[in-house]
């Protein structure tokens, strides 16, 4: 498979590669003259470069969309099926070559980006039984000679917009149900990493999917906002920062379309005093710097009861300075670079606000010889202790190898920092006290928790999605509930003629 396309000149005069669009099941180049680049985060050069759409250029891939949805939705369960067994096998082949896109891209240590895979993979997995999960219900003789039914069929073109830290499994979280549902697909993947897209492109047609069905097209705040317009988009999932999932949620919904758009987090792990320490200490660590702490159900807060404070952030302290940074091509690395140089001096930025308002910064990332002196995005991981909710860099969502410790004297206290903080995608509790675990579990207003798991992302049968400023809509991301958001249901009344009980009645319609 190829990568490149048109080659382009970069501003130093080498020839960048250049991501297309792919619509109606080829690549296609870009006609707007805009574009974007692309970085490779571990060593800060721009590596290839982007099309962004205009509003024509998406409205053509929507109308290729719309075109193709005609025989997909009509393609019987079984052609599907085996469309979706072929594509699962695809990227399951194909895993490390996926992957390779996301560490060069995204930054993520190959193991990370393996993982993604593998998560994405799982939803692949859940489509692949669509003509089970897809099935309708049935009641007989609802009244003399009278059925009633519920079908679900698809709702036609679908859009996806995705962000940065997970290029390839966000994706995978909604085309997969959607597309086995017989919707056809728009992907705007986020235009920081958009190879791995187009790549996931030539596997669908690679494993038999009709020209069409499949669509990626580039670019930024245009090409969205064309979405959002488009009067033949029938719906749109979304994941990213919670400022563009309210406007996602408010203008897509205002133009009549079903709209997910899930946000932001900031992530808690409750200690309890009881909790084993090492125990706790090693998922605190593993949960906020993984992926250099870019994702959403990081663990960004360590909320620690009474006096396990002390022992707890010392254990996290002291594996600190063996947790490896540097780029995917070393394979001792287990972490990598943020994704930009401007949102690594963000993430830094906190270190010192919080440490103005009153934090105790125990270890500073940007003591690591990579930030002072790698070309890369680089930032070491970082511990603030002692941060209160009124601070800045607990008040926001950091995105980076940053973990904060709010000490509080007990389990309510704890469960009133999280009710008080506007995000509510994950949490997790620390403690071998399964009275406690479940109390927890019952009065955290929180979409996703751990009990001893600090990264409670749902397995792909269940459905994914926070509460409050972290999900927009009615419905989770895939699983059951993606289902539901890809289909609507028809509810059928039906009579076989039978002219020997006919007769005229302008009464309303009741059962007998
Ligand atoms: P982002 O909101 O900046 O971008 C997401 C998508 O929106 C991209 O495709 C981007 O091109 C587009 N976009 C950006 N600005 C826009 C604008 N002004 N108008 C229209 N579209 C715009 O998010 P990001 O930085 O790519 O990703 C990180 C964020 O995503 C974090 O906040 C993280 O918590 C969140 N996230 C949430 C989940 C979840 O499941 N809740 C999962 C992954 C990431």
């Amino acid at each position: 498979m190829t990568q490149v396309a048109e080659p382009a000149t970069g501003s130093a005069g080498a020839e960048l590669e250049r991501v297309n669009h792919w619509v109606g099941g080829a690549r296609v180049a870009g006609a707007s003259g805009r574009k974007g680049p692309v970085y490779n985060p571990a060593t800060g050069e721009v590596a290839r470069e982007v099309d962004f759409a205009s509003a024509e250029e998406v409205d053509a891939a929507v109308r290729v969309a719309r075109e193709a949805f005609t025989g997909w939705r009509a393609t019987s369960l079984s052609r599907r099926t085996e469309i979706m067994f072929r594509i699962r096998n695809l990227v399951d082949e194909h895993r490390r070559e996926i992957a390779a896109f996301l560490t060069a891209e995204h930054g993520k240590v190959p193991t990370d980006a393996l993982g993604e895979v593998a998560r994405g993979l799982e939803n692949m997995e859940f489509a692949t039984g669509v003509p089970h999960l897809i099935k309708g219900t049935f009641s007989e003789q609802v009244s003399t000679g009278i059925d009633v039914y519920q079908i679900r069929q698809p709702l036609g073109v679908v859009a996806g917009i995705t962000p940065f830290n997970f290029p390839a499994m966000v994706p995978m979280w909604m085309f997969s149900n959607a597309i086995a549902c017989g919707n056809t697909f728009i992907l705007k993947p986020s235009e920081k990493d958009p190879s791995a897209s187009v790549y996931l492109a030539e596997l669908w047609k690679e494993a038999g999917l009709p020209d069409g069905v499949f669509n990626v097209v580039h670019g930024d705040k245009v090409a969205v906002d064309a979405i959002l317009a488009h009067p033949d988009i029938a719906a749109i999932s979304f994941v990213g920062s919670t400022p563009i999932a309210r406007y996602i949620y408010e203008t897509g919904t205002k133009n009549g379309k079903r709209v997910q758009a899930l946000g932001g987090a900031k992530n808690h792990m409750v200690v309890l005093p009881d909790a084993d320490i090492g125990m706790a200490a090693d998922a605190a660590v593993s949960a906020a710097y993984g992926s250099a702490g870019e994702r959403c159900m990081a663990i960004s807060v360590v909320v620690a009861v009474g006096d396990v404070a002390e022992p707890l952030v010392s254990a996290i302290e002291e594996r600190l300075p063996k947790i490896k940074v540097g780029p995917g091509s070393d394979a001792t690395a287990e972490m990598g670079p943020l994704i930009t140089r401007e949102h690594r001096d963000k993430v830094a930025s906190y270190l010192d606000s919080g440490k103005h308002q009153g934090a105790t910064l125990r270890v500073d990332g940007r003591q690591h010889p990579l930030y002072q002196d790698g070309e890369g995005f680089f930032l070491g991981v970082s511990l603030l202790d002692n941060v209160t909710p009124e601070m800045e860099c607990y008040r926001n969502e950091i995105f980076g190898p940053v973990l904060e410790i709010v000490r509080v004297p007990t389990y309510a206290d704890a469960v009133q920092v999280i009710e008080d903080n506007p995000y509510a995608n994950g949490t997790a509790i620390y403690t071998r006290d399964g009275g406690a675990a479940r109390q927890f579990q019952f009065d955290i207003n929180v979409g996703m928790v751990g009990i001893n798991v600090p990264i409670p992302v749902p397995v792909a049968y269940y459905s994914f999605g926070g509460w409050k400023a972290s999900l927009f809509g009615d419905l989770h991301m895939y699983g059951p509930e993606g289902i539901q958001f890809y289909t609507r249901a028809k509810v059928i009344t039906s009579r076989w003629p039978d002219p020997a009980t006919s007769k005229v009645d302008l009464g309303f319609p009741r059962t007998r």
